[in-house]
């Protein structure tokens, strides 16, 4: 181990210091030779950084399906990065026309100005939204998309002058991103308990995750949609008068894959629309194809939200950026007043940033070109058929897909929650796969662009790594 660290080291500081020259002082060589590849300084996001730093695993370089480690192995991709990279590794469109656009107009000010591309992204991101959702914010993440959505929700009603609507409602289990938004809303412990009293006036439906009744559903589970009728208890218990809006996951993703029962959403948007509640899709990672041949599931499950927040599949990763688009009724109540006044005090730096734009407008190309998006319908039924041959291997005790989505629940070792699930990812990963653990949960969503044979070697490689498991 200790070698291996040191050939890294030195592998790192000579590519420094070939790329800084020869104009580098000897003080600064030196702090370099200290510093250069030391791990210990980044603090990796949602990481066991002290056991990750022990045993790195690197990334170097990526093409298509495929990551190759700094060792030099091939490593299948089955989740996309993480649930973003939709159009493979490194397409060529992409690359070039990001390559172009950093030479073309690096940065262009968000604020009070604008250049050609975010406009075209947006009326492209626009046209494939369903129904009146028509216009686009643009945001550099998940988590901001998420707060964007919640301020615009909030905003909304206080422009039409229901300025007491001011509660949130999320779900038990949901995952909105890291914002101080994103977490009140959201319903993991872990994310929340650490941080203080978060955003008040939030309350949150039960999930709907029931391996009771759901165990071994393939596509759809077909028990608890009366789980939003909870919604009606909540409004009852606070007025709807007091509540601005509701968000959930279509289909949660990073809380472990936890499908939307039949009819569930259809009840949600009942329930909102007769108490005048935004309703608010987070399709950061169900949008651009996941789960079917449309571009986002609200459409696949004929729902129509008031706002959808997207991310990931937008740029597939390539480049940051986020998009919060809203229905016209929204965006108008909003265009009132004076000409000269600014009609939202929200923004960043880098929404609609160039170099983000280009990535998406390539992107949404290559959907459109490669139709990625019937891909996903076309490959759904052949990996659901794949990922529920795993049924009956040990310690699985359920298995549920929709889409290019899939998920391995298993048993937790006794007083060792996670350990075996992420053992099985330590595995994988020696054999050549990329997979994603959740608590005891494997979730895969692999880029759109994959093959069968790719789907057959994803479980192949599974079957064999949880064989072995303890
Ligand atoms: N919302 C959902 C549904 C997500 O799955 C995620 C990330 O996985 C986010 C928001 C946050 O996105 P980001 O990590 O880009 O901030």
């Amino acid at each position: 181990m200790f070698i291996l660290c040191a050939i890294f080291n030195v592998y790192f500081v000579f590519k420094f210091l070939k790329n800084k020259g020869t104009a580098m002082s000897s003080a600064a060589q030196e702090k370099t030779q200290v510093t250069a590849n030391n791990l210990e300084a980044f603090w990796m996001p949602f990481s066991a950084n002290r056991q990750f730093k022990k045993k790195p695993r690197m990334f170097v370089s990526a093409k298509d399906m495929h990551y190759t480690t700094d060792d030099g192995r091939k490593v299948l991709d089955a989740t996309a990065g993480l649930w973003c990279c939709n159009v493979g590794h490194a397409h060529p469109k992409v690359v070039a026309a990001v390559s172009k656009q950093v030479q073309e107009l690096d940065y262009a000010p968000a604020f009070q100005m604008g250049h050609p591309k975010v406009f075209e992204l947006a009326s492209r991101v626009a046209t494939l939204m369903p129904g009146s959702l028509d216009h686009v914010f643009f945001t550099n993440s998940g988590s901001e998309s998420v707060d964007t959505a919640l301020k615009i929700a909030l905003a909304y009603h206080n422009v039409r002058g229901q300025a007491g609507r001011t509660r949130l409602i999320g779900r038990e289990r949901g995952y909105h991103g890291v914002g101080f938004g994103g977490i009140s809303v959201g319903g993991l412990v872990n994310n929340r308990k650490f941080f203080g009293s978060l955003l008040t006036g939030v309350d949150h439906l039960p999930h709907t995750h029931n391996l009771k009744e759901n165990a071994y559903s393939k596509g759809i589970p077909q028990w608890g949609a009366h789980l939003a009728d909870d919604l009606e208890r909540i409004v009852t218990l606070h007025g709807a008068d007091t509540i601005a809006a509701v968000i959930v996951e279509p289909v949660a993703g990073s809380t472990g894959v936890l499908l939307p029962p039949k009819g569930y959403l259809e009840r949600l948007r009942e329930i909102c629309t007769k108490h005048g509640l935004l309703l608010i899709l987070d399709e950061v990672i169900t949008g651009f194809g996941r789960v079917a041949n449309t571009t986002t599931a609200a459409e696949y499950f004929g729902v129509q939200p008031d706002i959808i927040t997207l991310a990931k599949g937008l740029t597939s990763g390539t480049i940051p950026m986020g998009a919060v688009a809203v229905d016209k009724k929204i965006y108008d109540a909003f265009m009132q007043g004076p000409e000269n006044a600014i009609e939202l005090f929200h923004g960043y730096t880098y929404s609609g940033h160039p170099v983000a734009a280009a990535a998406g407008l390539a992107t949404l190309d290559v959907y459109q070109q490669e139709g990625l998006f019937e891909r996903t319908k076309e490959l759904a039924p052949y990996w659901e058929q794949a990922l529920h041959s795993l049924k009956g291997l040990p310690h699985i005790i359920d298995l549920r897909n929709i889409g290019l989505i899939g998920a391995i629940e298993m048993e937790p070792i006794p007083g060792k929650p996670t350990a075996r699930a992420f053992e099985a990812f330590l595995q994988c990963f020696e054999k050549g796969l990329l997979i994603r653990t959740t608590g005891d949960i494997i979730a895969l969503s692999p880029p759109l662009i994959i093959s069968k044979q790719q789907i057959d070697e994803i479980f192949g490689t599974l079957s064999t790594v949880i064989k072995g498991l303890a």
